[in-house]
Order: C-alpha cells, then structure tokens, then sequence
C-alpha cells in the first residue's frame, strides 16, 4: 500500500516535473484480475486516502493535462479501469462509512469500500437494535467489488424482481474535472446522477455514495433440478410464491443433452425472524478450486459434485445479505495452469439478455452454437432483471432473463479471437430476439451490435464531451469506442 508520503511524492512529480517520472518510476503496468487480458502501462497509480487527495489527484491531472482513469477492484474486463500512459487513480483506500441513518436504512459510505467491509460495518453498527437493515442486492461470484465500481457499471444481483444497482442508490458525491465536489442524486445534478449510473468512470471521480438498505430478513434456500423448457414457469411460480432472489446453474457438460438445459434451481424465501439460522454445510475456496478445477478436466463430474452440493443444502437457513456473500479465488486461473498445465489462460465472462418468453429457445440455440464454435464453457447461469428506467446508458432495457457464461480462453490471439467470435454470435441470437448484452466485461461486440443494443451509444459519448469537455476522465475501454464511433 502506498504511503501518503509516496502519494504526495507520485503527485508533486505530476505536479511539478513530470520529466521525472519516466527516470525515477518503474513502469507500472496494471491489468484486470479475472481475464487478465487488459495489461495496460500507465504513468502513474495513485492512491488517495481522503476526499482533499482525491481532489489533489484529480486537479494534478488537470495541471499536467494528463488523462485519468479510476480503478476500484480492477473486475470489468474491457479495458475500462485503465487508459494508457495516464494516471490510474485506486480508490480502494477511501473505504470508511460516513453517515448511517437507522431510521431511515440509507448508509453512506467512501467509494473505495468493498461490500464484506460495508456489511460488517453496518452489522456492527446496528448489533443492539431491533430494526436490521441490509444491502439488497450485490454481484454474486465474488465480494471484492468497491460500491464506486458497482455504481459505475450500474451491477446486480440474483434478485427475482429487481431493478439494477441504481434502484438502491439514493445520492453519491463526484468529483468533475474541474476538481469540484458535486452532490448527484434524482433532485440535484439528475442528469449526471443517471450517467455516472452504469457510466464506467467517465463522468467524474465518485468520492463517496449514499445507498438505500431494506430490511434484513431471514431465508430458506429451496433447491430443486429443473429443464430450461420449465424454467420460466418456475420461476413465476417462486416469484408468486414471494421468493426474493434465486437463479439457475446450468450444466456446463457439452457432451450431454443437459447442455444448458439442465440445472440446479435454487431459490430463496423470506421466513419467520425467529428461525435459527443453519447452513452448515457451504463451500469454501478450496472447494471451489476443486469444482473448477473439474470444470476444466471433466465438466460431468463438475455438474455432478455442483448439484450434489447444492441439493445437500436445501432447507438451509440464511440472512438475506450475508448469503449474497461469496468464495472467489483472484489467482485461479495461474494455480490451475500449476496444476493442469497447458496454455496460459483465464475466463472471460459474457452476460446476454432475452425477453423471457424467448428464454429456451435462446438457450438451444446457444447450445448448438458453442458445441460447434467448439467452445468451452466453465460456469453459467440464468437470473432475472426489471427494467430500469433510469439509467441513461440502461442495459436492462426490458425485464429480461440474464444468461451468463464464463468462457475457458486460451491467452493466445486464436483463443481470444475464437472467444470473440462465440460472444459476438451470442450477441447476435439476442438481437435475433430483441434481446441486448452487458458492456461490463469485453469490447468485443461489432458496432453495428452495440448500436443496435444501445441505440443512445453515441448521444453517451457526447454527453461525455459536454460533462468533461477536456476528457480528463478516460479509459482505453472509451478510447475504443471513441475510434469507432468517430467521436
Ligand atoms: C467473477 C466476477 C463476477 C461478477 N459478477 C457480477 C454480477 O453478478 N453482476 C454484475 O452486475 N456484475 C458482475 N461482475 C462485474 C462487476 O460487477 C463489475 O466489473 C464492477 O464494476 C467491478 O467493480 P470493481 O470495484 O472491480 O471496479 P473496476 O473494475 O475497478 O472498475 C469498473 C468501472 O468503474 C469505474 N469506477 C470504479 N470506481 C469508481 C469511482 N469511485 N468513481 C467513478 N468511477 C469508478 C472504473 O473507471 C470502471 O469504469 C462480475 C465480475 C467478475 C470478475
């Protein structure tokens, strides 16, 4: 961790002698954690402790007329944390809560807070009282997400009948590029709070934000093996059934007729506050190392020890946010080339939306699709989203299914480029269906895809020059879209 000294240091050589850096520094060079395809050099990476060095850090930038680009847990995979030969600014040590309203549920907190910091915080904070309050939703996968980058990629859950992050979010506060604190919330600065929403760093630094909690509440975990040919009926069933979050792991085997078909269902529903709490039996990161470390080698007997595990936990008890929690493990893909050998390689993730009704057929034909691309899926699953209507750059766009597929990519420029091609034909099925896809985790959508996807892509990128005239903030992820789009 850098010492302030060292930050103080790293922005007066912004400040004052510039020249300086290339000689005293040692190139820096950053990269996404999960695909590990977005290794970028920057000039400097600073990490600020407290609002006056973010506006430190922003205003040297200006001075210098350098461009910046804003890291949290660095898990967006399309280049969007970083942007070359700039500076990086890591806001993972802003990570403090400022103001928690008990009676009202909306907590506060630095942007650079990750959620597992967040939820103690509050639990901590509301251990004596009788009213719980806790987060509604957060990503499932992984907990080592800051609330700034979940606010900037617009994120969510496996809610059965939510909205996207933006939903929870009451207020946050941004730094322009002027270095001017702004407060955005749906009365004040509405415009740049509905951009900076799913906006990826480019409207300004988000110093702290304010998010709307609901109340805590006990599930049970119902865990059924349904077909995708029932798959929306189910999941209407557990919606009318007041269940609140749930999804379906499918299976990953492509040489059997479950291929995307066949799942695990597992749904959960509020129960009575006086029910004790069991969950004694859960996976752990080594046992996740073990499931994908089948995943890779034998992707049967991976469903297999998935679902058996699964199953075993039916009826078990849960809060309904510390259940969102879960194991991830940052270095897999190096210690399973440890293990496995072969290519250097890690996992891209794609997330494609339908409309519900054409849910099954979506998912046979995307079947048919990575059996003959020959390509390997390592983990996928089905959950749902409510349209969200606020959002400028909305992906929910209508309340879709979410389909998500972790895809095994070779690091070499035949792997990736075989994985492009599966997530652009997956695109393609979804707008065959009027369908869209997340711009979170690659660039490799065709233009005509991402304008068909999100129509209002270049209106974005103007918006972006009007906010930030002098495109202080950017990102090689905006870059890119810059060049395609002409803009
Ligand atoms: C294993 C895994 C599982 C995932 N699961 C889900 C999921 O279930 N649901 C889902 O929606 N997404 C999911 N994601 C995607 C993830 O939610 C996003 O990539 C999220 O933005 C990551 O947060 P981060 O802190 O790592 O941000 P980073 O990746 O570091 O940054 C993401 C974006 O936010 C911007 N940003 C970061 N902090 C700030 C700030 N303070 N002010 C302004 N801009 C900022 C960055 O510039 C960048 O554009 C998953 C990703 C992985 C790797």
């Amino acid at each position: 961790m850098q010492t302030r000294r060292e930050f103080l240091r790293t922005a007066a050589l912004i400040a004052i002698a510039p020249h300086l850096l290339a000689e005293t520094e040692n190139e820096i060079w950053l990269n996404d954690v999960h695909s590990q395809l977005n290794r970028t050099r920057v000039r400097a990476l600073l990490k600020p402790r407290t609002h006056d060095e973010l506006v430190d850090a922003v205003r040297s930038g200006s001075r210098k007329d350098l461009p910046i680009s804003i890291a949290g847990c660095r898990h967006s995979m399309g280049g969007q944390q970083f942007v070359s030969d700039g500076i990086c600014i890591d806001i993972r040590d802003l990570a403090h809560v400022l103001n928690f309203d008990r009676e009202r549920g909306l907590i506060e907190a630095e942007a650079g807070i990750q959620w597992p910091e967040l939820i103690r915080a509050y639990l901590d904070l509301q251990r004596d009282s009788a009213q719980q309050w806790g987060i509604a939703q957060k990503q499932t996968g992984a907990d080592t997400f800051t609330l700034g980058g979940s606010l900037s990629s617009n994120v969510h859950g496996r809610g059965l009948a939510m909205k996207p992050l933006i939903s929870n979010i009451e207020a946050f506060t941004l730094i322009d590029a002027q270095g001017e604190t702004v407060r955005c919330s749906r009365t004040d600065n509405y415009e740049l709070f509905r951009l900076a929403i799913g906006g990826y760093g480019l409207f300004g630094l988000i110093s702290a934000v304010t998010l709307r909690l609901v109340p805590r509440q006990k599930l049970r975990r119902v865990v059924t093996i349904v077909e995708a040919t029932d798959l929306a009926r189910s999941f209407e069933q557990r919606i009318a059934q007041n269940f609140l979050y749930g999804d379906f792991q499918f299976s990953v085997d492509e040489k059997s007729p479950g291929f995307l078909q066949h799942g695990v269902f597992s749904c959960y529903k509020p129960i009575d506050d006086r029910e004790p709490i069991v969950a004694e039996k859960k996976f752990r990161d080594d046992d996740w190392l073990d499931l994908l470390r089948l995943a890779y080698t034998d992707r049967a007997k991976a469903f297999k020890r998935y679902s058996d595990y699964y199953l075993s936990t039916n009826g078990q008890t849960y809060w309904s946010d510390t259940n969102q929690l879960s194991a991830y493990l940052p270095n897999y893909a190096q210690k399973l080339r440890e293990e496995i050998g072969g290519d250097e390689s890690s996992l891209i993730i794609t997330e494609i939306y339908v409309p519900r009704a054409s849910l099954i057929d979506f998912l046979v034909q995307a079947a048919e699709l990575l059996r003959s691309n020959r390509t390997i899926v390592i983990y996928g699953t089905v959950r749902l989203i409510e349209k969200d209507d606020e959002s400028f750059l909305a992906w929910a766009k209508e309340s879709y299914a979410c389909v998500i597929f972790n895809l095994l990519t070779p690091h070499t420029s035949v792997g990736i480029e075989a994985s492009a091609r599966s997530f652009r034909s997956l695109i393609d099925l979804a707008i065959a269906r009027r369908g869209s896809y997340y711009l979170t985790y690659h660039k490799f959508a065709k233009p005509e895809q991402v304008m068909t996807c999100y129509p209002q892509f270049k209106e974005f990128l103007g918006l972006k020059k009007k906010f930030d005239p002098s495109e202080r903030f950017q990102s090689d992820w905006y870059r890119h879209y810059r060049r395609v789009f002409g803009s």
